[in-house]
């Protein structure tokens, strides 16, 4: 089976066409285009006008990099949530053209477990604690009787978010992300910023405006970035860890786009290992938000006997990791 997936809950519009070889996921392509504003953060009707504009264009490029006609696609899936409603509606509706113009099944996914599915189906990891940390999102997940359920995430802002606004903040391009990762490196002070994980939950707002704080004291900016990584990936790990000893897990794997600092995945890396558990990583085109991932969770789905109608492919823009009906997982 070939599955076309289409990711755009967010700043990224993206189109992966997959198969399953030997069990697991094979990536014949992968293509995402990222809407980068030009100031400011991201506008849901813009980054909206994006996908719509690249849409044909991705997909033209996806098709032809997977060495496939479009006829060869079994399975269209796109990210049915959470994310922007209007980002959303354009890649359900692109999804939904694509499907019936095909006379091929559709399938709506859940963009969190996505990320959890497709680190199991690209690594030797099974039954992980995913630490999901993305730009709008950050959840510690996994799956425990019949369910994907949160065991900590957000109480404000993504880490990405973070990253990017405190970036935006100080005159470092956007995503903030990386361009924090090599201040970072430089960075030899560590400056105290709020440790705020309450309970399993985490919060990173206050974390922003004491870093803000430190700048106009004349703190490097190297210092601050190297301070805000130190704290904040410590306390992902923190909460990660937790979850790992509450659900006896001993498998975690490290999913969005902030998943790609080496930093945090040094961080998880000794966590795990300290526990005799074993950390995963997904190649960095499957760690941020992808088309391949939501093309392998639609196989999963459709192999598990999912089919929805196109009225079921409506988006929801809060769709909740543990609202999904999970028939693809025993346990
Ligand atoms: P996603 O929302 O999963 O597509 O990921 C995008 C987010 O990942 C943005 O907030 C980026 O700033 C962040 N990001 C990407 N690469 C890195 C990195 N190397 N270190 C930290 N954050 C990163
Ligand atoms: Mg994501």
């Amino acid at each position: 089976m070939i599955a076309l997936g289409i990711e755009g809950t967010a700043h990224s519009l993206g189109v992966g066409i997959v198969t399953k070889e030997n069990g697991k996921c094979r990536v014949l392509s992968n293509v995402i285009k990222m809407h980068r504003p030009a100031e400011g953060g991201i506008h849901p009707r813009e980054a909206a006008n994006h996908h719509a504009e690249q849409a044909p264009l991705v997909l033209a490029e996806a098709v032809e990099k997977a060495g496939i006609s479009l006829s060869e696609v079994d399975l269209v899936s796109f990210s049915q949530g959470p994310g922007l409603g209007p980002c959303l509606r354009t890649a359900a509706t692109a999804a939904r053209a694509l499907a019936v113009s095909l006379g091929k099944p559709i399938i709506g996914v859940n963009h969190c477990v996505a990320h959890i599915e497709i680190g199991c189906g690209v690594t030797d990891c099974t039954d992980p604690i995913l630490l999901y940390a993305s730009g709008a999102n950050t959840q510690i997940i996994a799956f425990t009787n019949g369910k994907y359920r949160v065991f900590g995430e957000t109480l404000d802002i993504g880490i990405g978010n973070c990253l990017d606004k405190f970036a935006r903040d100080h005159g470092i391009p956007f995503p903030g992300g990386p361009e924090i990762e090599k201040l970072a490196r430089a960075g030899r002070k560590y400056l105290e910023l709020p440790y705020s994980v309450k309970g399993m939950d985490l919060a990173f707002s206050g974390i922003l405006s004491s870093a803000a704080q430190y700048i106009k004291r004349g703190e490097t900016v190297e210092d601050v970035c190297y301070s805000i990584q130190e704290t904040t990936f410590a306390m992902l790990t923190e909460v990660a860890e937790r979850a790992m000893a509450h659900t006896e897990k001993n498998e975690i794997l490290l999913g969005g786009g902030v998943a790609c600092n080496a930093r945090l995945q040094e961080m998880v890396n000794i966590m795990a290992r300290e526990r005799g558990a074993q950390a995963y990583v997904p190649p960095k085109p499957l760690c941020v938000d992808n088309g391949a991932m939501i093309g392998w969770m639609g196989i999963v789905m459709h192999e598990a006997g999912v089919r929805m109608s196109l009225a079921e492919t409506t988006v929801n823009q809060r769709y909740r990791t543990d609202d999904v009906h999970v028939t693809w997982r025993s346990g």
